[in-house]
């Protein structure tokens, strides 16, 4: 059995039940084997790629509040600090009902090859809890986040692991939770990223997932001789991805003309109108259904299980923005047959292992989330600069320095994808770039 096939199948063995972290390996070392293989003794005799897929720490911890009520309540914390070879572990906390230990490492995994191909001295880490935020009120929303501070300030720390937001965790959950940081510690430090203006935050963080995915899909587009202008995007999501994403490709000149959220999605062929969505998501935190009865364009489509949802519309161009696995191979074909020809993923692996490889069997440029989102956490590193300078920078400094990330990014995967023969092989690409880097640190280290 080669090297690859026979860590994969011990990760599969060592880690049952955990089908996402198996899915993120699986499709990283896939696209490794070649550079794996052409010094497979090497990587086997210092064990590379059993240190690299088991974390250097996981932290799991119970976290204990009071509802409204009265009521005890007690949610399952985690932080996966997954490799720390280029830098400190950074990666955001998702507080979502279904998170449990394997969708961290799954994203704990894929936030080391991500935050190297930034280019910035970040390692990779994740964490989160399977608590709601939805329709908590704040007090309860504090109560939480206080307990799991109270766990997890003890493993974090500026220049050791530094969490941000993800699902469910914005700007009211990082306030509450650095309250309670710098309550414990008494220091005023960058322990957090995606803070807010007044404590520490920097300006485009925000924005900077949306805004990169689009500036680094224009390049890609750009150097396969297409434009973003003039496109009919399709966007899955109604978060702070997907909502950042439909207002730059809009400032690009692209028509984005579809939203969705975890009960329904839009149809607005006049195109996404922002401020309302904004509104609707941002300030009510509503369903979407408020923003087809305010919007005579739109169309509002309760979700189906089954039915193909936002990928059923005609586009040029899709950005799954919302969750893992949301687009499978029948959403794949669907894409195919209406003419799509390029998809980039907003969220972390949005799109199932066979519905990526006919994506990229019928030609449709593909790239994969660790390159095409890699803006949130690049932005987030440059808000830990500023945080050490204890300075801020404007917004267009930082929206330009992310802009040249992105670019940057686009071009070491399309070469990395070339020097390996697999030109236009994006995914292979962000996995080689990314996982380049990082070998050679971990050599230069020893047996750690
Ligand atoms: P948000 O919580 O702001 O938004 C998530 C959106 O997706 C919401 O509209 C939510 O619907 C919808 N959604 C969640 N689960 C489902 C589901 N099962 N089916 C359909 N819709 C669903 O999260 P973000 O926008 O921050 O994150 C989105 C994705 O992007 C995630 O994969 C995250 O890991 C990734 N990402 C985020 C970064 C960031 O900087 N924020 C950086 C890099 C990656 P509802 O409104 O009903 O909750």
């Amino acid at each position: 059995m080669s090297y690859v096939d026979d860590v994969y199948a011990k990760v599969v063995e060592k880690n049952p039940a955990q089908p996402e972290f198996h899915q993120a390996v699986k499709e990283v070392l896939e696209s490794l084997r070649v550079v794996i293989e052409a010094n497979e003794e090497e990587y086997k005799k210092s064990a590379l790629l059993e240190r690299l897929t088991i974390p250097e720490r996981i932290i799991q911890f119970r976290v204990p509040w009071v509802d409204d009520a009265g009521q005890v309540q007690v949610n399952n914390g985690y932080r996966v600090q997954f490799n720390s070879a280029i830098g400190p572990y950074k990666g955001g906390l998702r507080f979502h009902p279904s998170v449990n230990l394997g969708i961290i490492k799954f994203l704990g995994f894929e936030q080391i090859f991500k935050n190297s191909l930034t280019g910035l001295p970040i390692g990779g880490g994740k964490g989160g809890c399977d608590f709601d935020p939805k329709g908590k009120s704040d007090r309860e929303v504090m109560a939480f986040c206080q307990s799991f501070m109270t766990e997890l300030y003890r493993h974090i720390g500026a220049d050791t692991d530094v969490p941000a937001g993800d699902i469910g965790v914005g700007g009211r959950e990082i306030g509450f939770l650095y309250g309670q940081y710098k309550r414990i510690r008494n220091v005023y430090e960058g322990v957090l990223t995606g803070k807010g203006l007044t404590y520490g935050g920097s300006l485009a963080r925000t924005e900077a997932t949306g805004y990169g995915l689009l500036y680094l899909t224009a390049e890609m587009l750009k150097c396969n001789g297409k434009d973003i202008k003039d496109k009919t995007i399709c966007v899955s999501g109604a978060g702070n991805v997907a909502i950042y994403a439909i207002q730059k490709a809009q400032q690009l000149g692209g028509k984005p003309v579809t939203c969705s959220d975890s009960t329904g999605w839009i149809y607005d062929p006049e195109g996404i109108d922002v401020a309302l969505l904004k509104e609707v998501k941002e300030v009510k935190r509503a369903r979407l259904s408020e923003y087809a009865a305010k919007r005579p364009s739109a169309e509002y489509h309760e979700k189906k299980n089954g039915e193909h949802g936002v990928w059923s519309v005609k586009c040029d161009v899709a950005l799954p923005c919302a969750t893992q696995n949301e687009l499978d191979l029948e959403d794949a074909k669907a894409l195919v047959a209406n003419g799509c020809f390029a998809v980039a993923e907003g969220a972390n692996m949005p799109t199932t292992l066979e519905a990526t490889e006919y994506l990229q069997k019928n030609g449709v440029l593909f790239c994969p989330g660790k390159a095409s989102n890699a803006g949130g956490v690049a932005t987030s590193a440059l808000e830990m600069s500023q945080n050490s300078e204890r300075l801020s920078w404007t917004f267009e400094e930082v929206d330009a320095k992310l802009q040249g990330i992105m670019v940057n990014i686009f071009h070491n995967l399309d070469e990395a994808a070339k020097k390996y023969g697999m030109e236009g092989n994006y995914v292979a690409g962000a996995n080689i770039a990314g996982f380049l880097k990082v070998a050679e640190a971990m050599k230069a280290q020893g047996i750690v």
